[in-house]
């Protein structure tokens, strides 16, 4: 059975941000249910916390908070620990973070050049990160999906050996995908077409009907990740690009990620930024996409396509930094296509964050300059002062944590109903 996830999450309501909750005293079991729920979440999202803290953001009595932690630490969901003294009088203030052993979810991301898994915990960490190279005659989705069981086997036999409960499976996927029920309707750079893609996992897996699997677009999972655990400050609008073979991204609106089903984000590596450009995989001319990819950057490089990209992309930014002029000349036109395009969203969205993922993180230190000044010449002026441009906190990995935490989504929801 999949969970319908298109209202995904709302990890802080209005209420928490404006601490407008009443104190527990008297709640009834569906408000103390809530409350866990947003002690579990805010440790989470923000990582460790003293419990004044969480009193003070969630607006709950210092009583109260202790009481909810101690059931979030008899679950085995979170722990305590001395704080550093401050001042002279009274004891410091215990610390709240949370605990990894007892739930986790399995993070899968499918790229064109790799896939890739993990263990993902509360708090946002994902543990050691497998990845195999995709080979082109390995591109049809049951070859996929036999992929990725041999990847994830031993990360569920892991969890299992020390008892931990998988909470969900989730999955980032560069293509059109509705997240309900994680149909993929089309990947053109796979070639897919109608895949089934999160029952054909869970049957594989052996958990169909046992553990909610997600599937959902790589660019709005990681403008998701980006918007609870990285960069993305609560509360704000933000956009999240991503390029690497292909261009991805998603949005989040005044706090709210945006998590359409399908999938339509992903569509912003073919804005038309330069139609007398090159030639796109999606039959125009001049996409977005065709400017800033990774075979974009080598072309501008006159370096020629390779089997082996990231290995060519490695190389040109080595050559870049130790000040090779053909290599700075390529970046230079990359970054200013970058830019280009940002600005044309930005006076849109009007968003004031930019986060930059994947090769354009990479990028970021050797572009930053070139992008913000077509950044600044092209957003309107109302909107610039309020605008920052930068790379992703969490490097090429966004998706994949993304992913995992959407698939931790039923144990931060309700903390005190996962069966242990
Ligand atoms: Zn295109």
């Amino acid at each position: 059975m999949y969970h319908p996830h298109t209202d995904l999450p709302t990890p802080m309501t209005a209420a928490a941000r404006t601490g407008q909750r009443a104190p527990l005293a008297g709640d009834t079991a569906p408000r103390r249910s809530a409350s866990l729920s947003d002690v579990l979440r805010l440790v989470h999202q923000r990582g460790p916390l003293t419990r004044s803290r969480i009193a003070a953001e969630l607006g709950l009595s210092r009583s109260a908070v202790r009481m909810l932690v101690a059931e979030l630490c008899d679950y085995g969901l979170a722990a305590e620990r001395p704080g550093q003294p401050v001042g002279t009088a009274g004891r410091p203030s215990l610390i709240v973070e949370v605990a990894h052993s007892a739930v986790a979810s399995l993070a899968i991301q499918i790229r064109t050049d790799a896939l890739c898994a993990a263990e993902a915990r509360l708090g946002g960490r994902l543990g050691p990160i497998t990845q195999i190279s995709r080979q082109r005659r390995r591109f049809r989705p049951a070859e996929t999906v036999e992929d990725i069981t041999g990847l994830a086997a031993p990360i569920l036999r892991e969890l299992e050996a020390r008892k931990a409960h998988l909470a969900g499976i989730g999955v980032a996927f560069g293509g059109l995908v509705r997240m309900s029920d994680g149909f993929v309707f089309a990947s053109p750079a796979l070639g897919w077409h109608d895949v089934p893609l999160a029952s054909l996992i869970a049957a594989r897996l052996g958990v169909a009907g046992r553990v909610p699997i997600f599937v959902g677009n790589d660019g709005d999972l990681g403008a998701l990740a980006e918007h609870l655990l990285g960069a993305g400050d609560q509360g704000r609008t933000f956009l999240y690009v991503s390029a690497d073979i292909g261009v991805g991204g998603g949005i989040v609106i005044d706090g709210r990620p945006l998590l359409p089903s399908p999938s339509s984000a992903a569509e912003i590596g073919h804005i038309a930024v330069n139609p007398a450009g090159h030639a796109c995989r999606c039959g125009n001319r001049g996409c977005w996409e065709s400017e800033i990819s990774a075979n974009a950057l080598l072309r501008q490089a006159s370096r020629k396509p390779t089997p082996d990209q990231a290995a060519a992309i490695d190389e040109l930014i080595a050559d870049a930094t130790g000040g090779n002029p053909d290599a700075l000349d390529a970046i230079r036109e990359h970054a200013r296509w970058v830019g280009i395009g940002l600005a044309s969203i930005a006076n849109i969205l009007a968003p004031d964050l930019i986060s930059l993922g994947g090769l354009l993180a990479r990028l970021f230190p050797l572009e930053s300059e070139i992008i913000n000044t077509e950044v600044g010449r092209r957003v309107q002026p109302p909107l610039q002062p309020t605008l920052t441009v930068r790379a992703s906190a969490l490097g090429g990995n966004a998706p994949l944590v993304g992913a995992g935490t959407l698939a931790l989504e039923s144990v931060l929801a309700a903390p005190g109903k996962y069966p242990r």
